[in-house]
């Protein structure tokens, strides 16, 4: 997607971005709205509408920074599977569904707990989708296990790895999400502009 500025214009506006993403909403809003003056993005972003231009630059900063947070919890999870440990603990990962909405094709999977070599964990470590909120927790033990919010009991659903047609990826995996990839900002961004932007 050709930007408004060129490409230069995008570092600069993802350094803003980042820059404001544990700061205050003003200052955020305030230096994205001389950005698009100064780029002639306020088209794309909406900058006459003082509504819509704070939905949209909120999104985006949410995006950002949640991606940033999955990133970093991947990277525990997988520090902590070069820890040595007791050969009684087995670890496993729990699958903890969002349940604040718009993760409806996950929430089949809540709780479900399963060692981190699981086939499932190379489609599904979430997030999985544009606003998936879903997380994983780990444990080592049956009681681990139920204190972190599992089910130690509960099975994979058998058609868990299902096509979806056209994507071909297993149902509830958007492309571009597939077990560790996690679309960054820009993609974020043009998948927006391209499909509306969510309310
Ligand atoms: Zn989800």
């Amino acid at each position: 997607m050709e930007l408004p500025g060129g490409e230069a214009s995008w570092a600069e506006f993802e350094a803003i971005i980042d820059h404001h993403k544990n700061g205050g909403e003003w200052y955020l809003l305030k230096d994205v709205g001389i950005f698009a003056d100064r780029y002639g993005w306020q088209d794309l972003l909406r900058s006459d509408d003082k509504k819509v231009f704070g939905r949209r630059v909120r999104l985006l900063c949410r995006y950002y920074g949640s991606r940033e947070y999955a990133l970093h919890r991947r990277q525990q999870l997988d520090d902590a599977l070069l820890h040595p440990r007791p050969a009684h603990h087995q670890l496993v990962w729990i699958f903890k569904a969002w349940e604040h909405g718009g993760c409806d094709d996950h929430t089949r999977f809540e709780g479900i707990a399963l060692p981190p070599d699981h086939p499932f964990w190379s489609a599904f470590l979430p997030p999985n989708d544009w606003h998936c909120g879903c997380s994983v927790r780990s444990a080592w033990s049956r009681s681990s296990i139920v204190r972190a919010g599992g089910d130690p009991d509960k099975q994979l659903p058998p058609d868990w790895n299902a096509q979806a047609s056209p994507s071909g990826l297993p149902v509830g995996i958007a492309p571009g999400f597939m077990g560790r990839d996690y679309p960054d900002l820009r993609a974020y961004f043009e998948w927006s502009v391209l499909n509306g932007w969510p309310d």
